[in-house]
C-alpha cells in the first residue's frame, strides 16, 4: 500500500441563498443571537466546515448510488471496491480498503471577497456578512405567528474551499472515477442545499472549480468529460510526487 500523492481539488464556494450552519449555542451573550452561525472563534469570521460538506457530500452520493437503507443509518458494506467507503470512509477494523481517501478542509471567506466589501465600506468587518432570518409557523386556526430566527450568511459570500483526495496504489476502481463521484457530489450539493432550513430557501451555493484554463462548475466539467472522453479537466496545485 503506497501513497503515490495527493490530488487538491479547489474553487470556490459562492453563497447563493442565506446559509446557516450552526454554531455554538451554549455560550449566552447578552443581546447575543438565538441561532448563531459558526464562527472562528478568534477572528469571528464565519466559516463552513469540513465536515459539513463532507457529510452532505456522502448523503447525497449514498442516495444517488442507491446505497441507502430503509434504517436510514450511515452506509457501511462488504464490498470491497465500494466507492462510497473507499473515499469516505468506514467503521474501524476494515483494512482492506486502506484509509478514507478524502479530506475535506474548513472552507473560509475569500480574501477577493473580503478586498470587495473593503472596497464598498471602509469599515466593513467580516462580522458583517451575515443577517438574521425570521420565519413564522401560523397555528392554522388561530392563524397565530409562532416566531422564530436564526443567523445566516447573506448571498453573495465566497468561501475558498479544497477536497484533497489521497492517491493510494491499490485502488480496483481508477483515480479518475474517484475524481468524478467527488465532482458529481459537488453538482448534487448544488442541486440540493448546504446547511440548515435548505427546504425553506436557504443554502443555495454554486462552486467554481479550477481547471487547467481557469475555472469550471461541476456541471461543465462533467459535460466536458462526456464531449471529449479525456481525462477530468481539475489543475492541481500539489501534484508533488505523482507518478
Ligand atoms: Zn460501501
Amino acid at each position: 500500500m503506497k501513497l503515490k500523492g495527493y490530488k487538491t481539488i479547489e474553487g470556490i464556494i459562492k453563497i447563493i441563498t442565506g446559509l446557516h450552519i450552526g454554531g455554538n449555542t451554549s455560550i449566552i451573550e447578552i443581546g447575543g443571537r438565538d441561532n448563531p452561525v459558526i464562527r472562528h472563534p478568534v477572528t469571528k469570521e464565519p466559516y463552513i466546515p469540513g465536515s459539513s460538506l463532507k457529510g452532505k457530500m456522502r448523503s447525497l452520493l449514498e442516495w444517488k448510488l442507491d446505497k441507502i437503507t430503509s434504517d436510514g443509518d450511515v452506509h457501511k458494506c462488504n464490498v470491497l471496491a465500494c466507492p462510497i467507503c473507499i473515499l469516505f470512509g468506514t467503521s474501524a477494523d476494515e483494512y482492506e480498503r486502506g484509509p478514507s481517501r478524502l479530506i475535506f478542509r474548513d472552507a473560509v471567506l475569500s480574501k477577493e471577497y473580503k478586498y470587495a466589501c473593503k472596497d464598498r465600506d471602509f469599515n466593513w468587518t467580516p462580522i458583517d456578512i451575515t443577517e438574521e432570518k425570521y420565519e413564522n409557523s401560523i397555528n392554522r386556526i388561530t392563524a397565530r405567528a409562532n416566531p422564530r430566527n436564526f443567523e445566516r450568511i447573506v448571498s453573495g459570500a465566497m468561501f475558498t474551499f479544497s477536497i484533497i483526495y489521497r492517491d493510494i496504489d491499490m485502488d480496483n476502481i481508477g483515480t479518475q472515477d474517484f475524481l468524478r463521484y467527488v465532482i458529481e457530489g459537488l453538482e448534487l450539493i448544488e442541486k440540493d442545499a448546504l446547511g440548515g432550513a435548505g427546504s425553506r430557501g436557504c443554502g443555495q451555493v454554486e462552486f467554481r472549480i479550477k481547471t487547467n484554463n481557469g475555472e469550471s462548475s461541476p456541471q461543465g466539467i462533467l459535460n466536458d468529460l462526456i464531449t471529449n472522453k479525456t481525462k477530468l479537466d481539475i489543475y492541481f496545485p500539489t501534484e508533488k510526487f505523482d507518478v
